[in-house]
């Protein structure tokens, strides 16, 4: 078999893009560290300006990371014990966790299996008299469709909060992700397609009161120096950070239409492979879908490259990590890909709702049968902007191998 010539393609390599810029992002280090503030002051503010300016928001507070912009979020809307907050299950673990911490209860609905995001339809079902508000996740860079949820959030006086960490510059219907709720969230981790060199986070709003609410909580509730209108905690973005993000911001648009590029050509190396596959490889789609009059108006931004590889005949595992007595073709094609030297990744293996940590909310398997069934068959291909045309033929034909073998 051809299977274990020519080079590894990694899942995620950084190293090419920190070359690229490395002069930029090095003189902004350095005049932090000249400067000697590192915290909050001219550098924080000034990345916050100009992320304003891109995500399309009149104010961004900069925050420790994306799962804190969650928590100050949630905490600016007074969310906490006794109230309950819709999501979806299939997301990183931070979503949900950020509702456990300020004192909340996640409530799941289901996923649309098309794009993997909250499906307006369950989100619906699961309102109750508590419902406090709901967290939509941008899941791999594409939007979650927005126009039925904000109205759902409108008949039922819910605050919407969206998680938009894998998603800055995505676009759906001219609404860029993170402005068309109360407050949008988003991540600096180093993965996400604006990575920092170590943690950070940002939260938009509209809103000059709440923007002033969620400056004040970043610094423990502080109003003025020694005076704390409500606790808070220190969420506060490095400087350091904020200068590297800053010198980054200028490239972001350059590496996303790379990533699309990327994701384009998939589509034309497996595209055809996967309409005769009888089901068992489906693509993502290359824009942000919803209904099929204006698909052409998203703009999906690839944070992750996710396919999903479905056994036609098996059924979805009974419970976490159950593997039941064969791989699933997921995994077989994995542990194929990864003989070849194919780097791949797992989001998410186990669907939030199933996790040991929420066992007290009492969902069984079999509930949320789109998210399972998702965490079962979903893989992520490299995607990353530095990748070169031949390493993404050398994963489709891979893939279409690993695929052929069963
Ligand atoms: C990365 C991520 C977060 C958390 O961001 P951190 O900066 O890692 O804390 C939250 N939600 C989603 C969907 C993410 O992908």
């Amino acid at each position: 078999m051809p299977m274990n010539s020519g080079a590894k393609v990694p899942f995620l390599e950084l190293g090419g893009q920190y070359r690229a810029i490395r002069s930029e992002v090095e003189a902004a280090m350095a005049r932090v560290v000249a400067s000697q503030r590192f915290v909050l002051g001219p550098e924080v503010e000034a990345c916050e300006r100009a992320l304003a300016d891109y995500v399309g928001s009149a104010h961004a507070v900069g925050v420790s990371s994306g799962t804190d912009a969650l928590i100050v979020a949630l905490t600016a809307e007074g969310i906490g014990p006794g109230d309950e907050v819709v999501t979806t299950p299939f997301t990183f673990f931070a979503t949900a966790g950020a509702i456990a911490r300020v004192g909340a209860t996640p409530v799941f609905a289901d996923i649309d299996p098309a794009t993997l995001n909250l499906d307006p339809a369950t989100l619906a079902e699961r309102v109750t008299e508590r419902t406090r508000a709901v967290v939509p996740v941008h899941l791999f860079g594409q939007m979650a469709e927005l126009p039925p949820i904000l109205e759902i959030a409108r008949e039922h006086g819910l605050v919407v909060i969206e998680d938009a960490a894998q998603a800055i510059g995505a676009e759906r219907e001219g609404v860029r992700a993170g402005t068309a709720g109360r407050h949008g969230c988003f991540s600096f981790f180093p993965t996400k397609n604006l990575g920092g060199y170590g943690d950070g986070g940002l939260v938009v709003t509209d809103d000059a009161s709440r923007a002033s609410t969620l400056r004040a909580l970043r610094v423990h509730g502080q109003s003025s120096r020694y005076h704390h209108r409500f606790v808070g905690g220190n969420f506060r973005l490095d400087a350091l950070q904020a200068a590297v993000i800053a010198a980054k911001l200028p490239h972001l648009e350059r590496w996303t239409d790379a990533r699309i590029a990327n994701a384009k050509r998939y589509h034309r190396l497996l595209g055809d492979f996967a309409a005769r596959s009888g089901g068992r490889l489906a693509l993502p789609a290359t824009v942000a879908e919803g209904h099929a009059s204006n698909q052409a108006a998203g703009r999906h931004v690839f944070n992750q490259f996710v396919v999903r590889l479905a056994d036609p005949e098996s059924e979805p595992h009974r419970s976490p990590g159950d593997r039941g007595e064969r791989p699933n073709l997921r995994d077989r094609v994995r542990k194929r890909l990864a003989r070849a030297g194919i780097g791949t990744a797992i989001y998410y293996p186990v669907p939030l709702h199933l996790q040991p940590c929420f066992a007290h909310l009492g969902y069984r398997a079999g509930d949320l049968p789109a998210s399972e069934r998702a965490a079962d068959e979903a893989l992520a291909l490299p995607i990353f902007p530095e990748l070169a045309p031949d390493q993404i033929e050398r994963v489709a034909q891979s893939l279409r191998e690993a695929l052929v073998e069963g």
